[in-house]
């Protein structure tokens, strides 16, 4: 009887539904061999000073590398990895071998200008309260100065944040940590989280990038962040810059710094080697 029962719940579901939810128990399945056998790299966007063109950091932007699939971008597997609690462990091997990264490539540059190293990080982390302390671990294990790392926070995870959201940031805070707002004017947000949380950089979502030389509404906006930024003295970085004509409008309205393929996509660690430290150049 049992076995009927089990058998009629089975035909409710359409095929096209069915499939899904195998590819997706599929997807959570190969999620959990990822992370055991460490299939994640980091990519390495460059962050540049908009009027030197000089490189200031890098954001560093994880990626799958699936043994059959091929490459999975961050968008097609963030959100299994934070419903599943993955990301947990994703996300502080993300921290630690981003700052190893940057302490290595800092060591063999001018100690006069040492790089920035920008992480993502997911509101699942920030829930977790030993979030400072693995935090402050990635810098002590790989020597890197804590001002020369910046996390990345969406709008949204500020905008419904926990009562201990803050309470944490701080706590990242104390260690000299700066803290970026990343796809700032995407969220459906008053201004206040900007006087509740200890932002030091807004990030100028790409939305009005992309429109800010031919769409008046998109080029006042992209300003008044710009000058917002000014006003609350935090540094602004436009996000993806793909042509001369925004690099232009965005430097003539004293946007500081920017990221975007008209400088480069992100780049793997051999790459970003290749970048920073050009063979056959005198150095
Ligand atoms: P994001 O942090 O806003 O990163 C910027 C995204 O825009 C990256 O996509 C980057 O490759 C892309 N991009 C940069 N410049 C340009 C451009 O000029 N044109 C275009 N079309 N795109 C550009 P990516 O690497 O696919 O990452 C997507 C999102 O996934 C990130 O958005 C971030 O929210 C999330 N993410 C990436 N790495 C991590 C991570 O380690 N942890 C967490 N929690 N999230 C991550
Ligand atoms: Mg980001
Ligand atoms: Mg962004
Ligand atoms: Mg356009």
């Amino acid at each position: 009887h049992a076995k009927k029962q089990g058998k009629d719940r089975y035909e409710i579901f359409e095929p096209e539904l069915q499939a899904t939810f195998q590819a997706g128990l599929q997807l959570e399945a190969d999620l959990r061999r990822a992370v055991v056998r460490h299939e994640f790299e980091l990519r390495y966007q460059p962050i540049v000073h908009l009027r030197t063109g000089e490189i200031t950091g890098l954001e560093a932007l994880i990626r799958w590398q699936h043994p059959e699939r091929g490459v999975i971008p961050p968008l097609d597997f963030i959100p299994l990895a934070e419903e599943t609690g993955m990301i947990v462990p994703i996300g502080e091997w993300v921290l630690r071998e981003a700052c190893r990264q940057a302490a290595t490539w800092n060591a063999r540059r001018d100690s006069q200008h040492p790089l920035s190293v920008s992480v993502n990080l997911s509101a699942v982390q920030l829930d977790q309260p030993n979030l400072p302390a693995v935090v402050a671990s990635a810098l002590a294990n790989s020597g890197l100065p804590a001002t020369s790392l910046i996390i990345e926070l969406t709008e949204s995870l500020l905008v419904d944040h926990r009562d201990s959201t803050l309470h944490q940031l701080e706590q990242i805070k104390e260690l000299g940590v700066r803290l970026a707002i990343d796809d700032f004017g995407t969220g459906y947000s008053s201004l206040a989280y900007l006087r509740r949380f200890p932002v030091d950089i807004i990030k100028i979502d790409k939305s009005f990038v992309d429109d800010v030389g031919d769409e008046p509404t998109a080029a006042a906006l992209t300003m008044g962040i710009i000058q917002l930024g000014q006003a609350l003295s935090l540094s602004t970085i436009a996000e993806g810059i793909e042509d001369k004509f925004q690099l232009t409008e965005l430097t003539d309205g004293n946007c500081e710094l920017g990221q975007g393929y008209y400088f480069a996509e992100p780049l793997t660690d051999i790459a970003t080697d290749e970048l920073l430290f050009p063979t056959g150049a005198s150095s």
